[in-house]
């Protein structure tokens, strides 16, 4: 891999023998939704306007562990879930998205085998981390039983290489994946433009480390510095001012799937009023969707690495994410086909209909 303008690129190191699989699996142009629905989880989702996949339970909760619950995006869940998934022997690795070492400004793929490391990998990151790149090196590595903790994108590409069975030596080994709830992600160029022009850093060499949702929940834009210093730069400022504005990727804007519709678990924010614990911070919304999904969580409920209540899964429909995901980018994907620009195929009917609903904001820091 390389990176061209601060984004990932893949290389090719061998000699291509035009097998086809990379095109074959990758989800960038075509993502047979529902035949992968049905196919991983043995039936289709109701079609209903809150559109939100197949699942067979919905939650909103946070991690049992009080260090993982903060250091966590929302509730921590998704660390909790790896570390417990590890624990049990479900997995003998995750693969995660954390920040180079050298370049702590620059996220990166990481594959993990500890609690610490999992723990070490835990929050959001919004610039590209191609996470499917470690498989092959998990495989090399000895590791069984794959863990992925991913995109909706990543988790369509990881579904296609189980489905179509490529390549063999890797498919049969993914066990668990964990699916991000995903309005979009970004270009690498805008944490640049945050780094110099809101925080004044000009040379990225003085960056000692960056996160995207750092301190308190629900989390900023904080960058330390080799002279010690600190600049924090509020998340709603960052993320609605400066990433989502001016910075989402292209495909993202043509990309329908918000909940990880295709994921064991799916995991996201949760914005509304609390309905659960004893102060509103840090809390994850579950969507879980397979079989395998349901019986980790089910361990994890009784063990207490994680505290869960029941959740209407319409009230995730009151997000901006769903509506940008599920109304905006519908719209746009069949705009752009009626006047025959690329689009990705998902390969089914598209329903952006408005329904009224009540808005679920994060709270702000003025
Ligand atoms: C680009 C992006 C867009 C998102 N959009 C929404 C949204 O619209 N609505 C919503 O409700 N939630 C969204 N989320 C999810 C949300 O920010 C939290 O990640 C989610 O709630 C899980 O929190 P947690 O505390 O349970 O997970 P944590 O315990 O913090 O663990 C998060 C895990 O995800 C991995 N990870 C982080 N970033 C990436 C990445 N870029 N690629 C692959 N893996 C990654 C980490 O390595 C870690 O293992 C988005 C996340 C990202 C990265
Ligand atoms: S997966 Fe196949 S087609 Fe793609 S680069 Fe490798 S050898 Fe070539
Ligand atoms: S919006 Fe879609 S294509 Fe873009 S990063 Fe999220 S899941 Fe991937």
């Amino acid at each position: 891999m390389t990176r061209v303008y601060g984004e990932p690129m893949p290389i090719c190191t061998g000699v291509c023998s035009s097998c086809g699989f990379c095109y074959r699996i990758c989800p960038g142009s075509d993502v047979p939704l529902l035949e992968l629905e049905k196919h991983f989880f043995g039936e289709n989702r109701k079609f209903t306007l809150a559109d939100l996949g197949f699942y067979l339970e919905s939650y909103v909760g946070y991690a049992g562990d009080e260090v993982i619950r903060k250091k966590g995006a929302s509730g921590g869940v998704v660390t909790a879930l790896l570390v417990h998934a590890l624990e049990k022997g479900i997995i003998d690795c995750a693969i995660v998205a954390g920040f180079n070492k050298e370049k702590p400004w620059l996220t990166e793929a990481k594959l993990v085998k500890s609690k610490k490391e999992i723990i070490d990998a835990a929050q959001s990151k919004y610039a590209v981390v191609p996470v499917n790149m470690l498989f092959r090196e998990a495989v090399k590595r000895g590791c069984q039983r794959l863990g992925l903790v991913g995109l909706p994108c990543h988790i369509h590409a990881v579904r296609k290489m189980q489905y179509y069975d490529v390549p063999r030596d890797i498919s049969g080994k993914i066990k668990l994946t964990i699916g991000l709830f995903c309005a979009s992600q970004f270009y690498f160029e805008g944490t640049r433009h945050i780094l110099v022009e809101w925080c004044g850093i000009k040379d990225l060499e003085v960056i000692a480390s960056l996160e995207y949702r750092g301190g308190e929940w629900p989390g900023h834009f904080m960058v330390k510095r080799h002279d010690g210093e600190t600049i924090t730069i509020d998340r709603h400022r960052y993320v609605y001012h400066m990433l989502m504005p001016n910075y989402k990727r292209d495909r993202c804007e043509m990309c329908i799937d918000w909940s990880s519709e295709l994921a064991d678990i799916a995991v996201g924010d949760y914005w509304a009023s609390p309905t659960i614990g004893d102060n509103f911070s840090g809390t994850s919304a579950l969507l879980v969707r397979s079989l395998a999904g349901e019986e980790l969580i089910k361990s994890a409920v009784e063990e207490k690495v994680l505290y869960l209540e029941g959740l209407e899964p319409e009230r995730l429909c009151s997000s901006i994410g769903f509506e940008m995901k599920k109304h905006g980018a519908a719209f746009r994907l069949v705009q752009r086909q009626q006047f025959g620009w690329p689009t990705p195929n998902y390969h089914m009917k598209v329903d952006y209909t408005p329904f009224f609903r009540d808005l679920h904001l994060a709270p702000e820091k003025k």
